[in-house]
C-alpha cells in the first residue's frame, strides 16, 4: 500500500517507479513528474543524570505507549539537532540542559528514523512531566526497565550510556529478545 496518493505540488496521482536500477522505486507524479522522496526523519535526544540516576519519561502518546525513553523528539526544518535536544528535554522533562558529547547515532532498516543522542548535564529546571509523558523519573541505573523500553534506540544508547558512565554491561541478547 502506498503511504501518499497524491503530488504535493499539482495534486495529479503518484505512481511508484523505478527511475534507477538498485535504488528504491520512486513515488513520480504521473501529472506534473514530481518525484516525491520520502526522506528518513532526523530525532533527537540526550541522556543525562538527576543526583547519579538517570531520567526517563513514560511515553503518553503512541508509538510506544506506556513504555520508557530519554527525552527526546523530531527535529524541525531549519533548527539544529544540538537545538532540538534541548528544547525537547525542556518540554518534556521541564529541565535545561548543556550537551556534552555524542552518544551515538542509531538507524535501522526498514524505519524512517534516525535517532541522535547526546549525553548531556542539568544546568536548571525542576524535573516535571510534560502533557505527552504519563510519568518521569530518574532511575538507578540497576533499575532500568530494560523489558519496557519504547525503541531499538532507547535500548541501545541506554546500554551504550551506561556501559560508559556506570561501567555497566549490559546483556545485548535482552535487546534481541524485544526487538528482532
Ligand atoms: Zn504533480
Amino acid at each position: 500500500m502506498m503511504e501518499y496518493s497524491f503530488c504535493p505540488k499539482c495534486g495529479g496521482a503518484l505512481e511508484s517507479k523505478v527511475l534507477k536500477a538498485f535504488e528504491p522505486t520512486r513515488l513520480v507524479c504521473s501529472r506534473c513528474r514530481f518525484v516525491f522522496f520520502l526522506d528518513p526523519k532526523v530525532a533527537a535526544g540526550a541522556l543525562f543524570k538527576l543526583d547519579g540516576s538517570i531520567v526517563l519519561l513514560q511515553r503518553g502518546i503512541e508509538p510506544s505507549y506506556g513504555k520508557w525513553v530519554f527525552p527526546g523528539g523530531y527535529v524541525d526544518r531549519g533548527e539544529t539537532v544540538e537545538g532540538a535536544a534541548i528544547r525537547e528535554v525542556k518540554e518534556e522533562v521541564n529541565l535545561d540542559i548543556k550537551l556534552v558529547s555524542l552518544l551515538n547515532v542509531y538507524s535501522y532498516a526498514k524505519s524512517p528514523v534516525v535517532v541522535v543522542v547526546f549525553t548531556a548535564e542539568i544546568v536548571g529546571g525542576k524535573l516535571r512531566a510534560g502533557d505527552e509523558a504519563l510519568a518521569v523519573r530518574a532511575f538507578n541505573p540497576r533499575e532500568i526497565p530494560w523489558s519496557e523500553l519504547a525503541f531499538p534506540s532507547t535500548f541501545e544508547a541506554l546500554a551504550a550510556y551506561v556501559r560508559k558512565e556506570f561501567n555497566l554491561d549490559v546483556d545485548l541478547s535482552d535487546f534481541s529478545s524485544a526487538y528482532l
